[in-house]
């Protein structure tokens, strides 16, 4: 795992979007898989090396990156970059890294009903500082410029189907 990974992750391993246990309002509504379905979060590049023996978790290589299946259950430091951001991502506008709100989440995550300025503020920034440092490592940059890229699609399919 390269340094600007394991330092994001560090910077992301207790910071959480509200100070509160959001799980708790949600019934932690993105650790929950619908019934005969797999879901799993991407892994940002070299992160697959520490769940390849990890007891429960199954690894699957995609076109877009690593796909990690986790038990439903995990401790803290255990949990992949992917879930320690959510429901945001650091994204790459005219050279930037900026904060935005997950596109996938949106169905899923209530907070983002009121949107990022209700998420705690250390949070927020961590999620900032963290892409900052990921965007020094050409490939983990790359991803983010994938990342940002799959955003907008999503985003711009969205608005066509009337912002659903
Ligand atoms: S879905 Fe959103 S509110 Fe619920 S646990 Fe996940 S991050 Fe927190
Ligand atoms: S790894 Fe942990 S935080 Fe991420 S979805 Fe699985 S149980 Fe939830």
């Amino acid at each position: 795992m390269n340094k600007a990974l394991e330092k994001a992750r560090e910077l992301l391993a207790e910071r959480t979007p509200l100070k509160t246990d959001c799980g708790k309002v949600c019934g932690a509504r993105c650790c929950q898989s619908m019934e005969g379905e797999e879901t799993g979060m991407l892994l940002f590049p070299g992160e697959e090396a520490l769940y390849r023996e990890q007891d429960g978790w199954t690894l699957r290589e995609t076109p877009a990156g690593w796909l990690a299946i986790c038990p439903g259950r995990c401790r803290r430091d255990e949990r992949p970059l992917a879930c320690r951001i959510f429901p945001l991502l650091p994204v790459i506008r005219n050279g930037q890294i900026r904060v935005a709100s997950d596109q996938r989440a949106k169905a899923v995550c209530p907070l983002l009903r009121q949107g990022i300025r209700g998420m705690d503020p250390d949070f927020t920034d961590a999620v900032r500082e963290a892409g900052r440092m990921l965007a020094e490592e050409p490939e983990s940059r790359e991803f983010l410029v994938r990342m940002t890229e799959e955003q907008d699609e999503i985003k711009a399919l969205r608005d066509k189907l009337g912002g659903l």
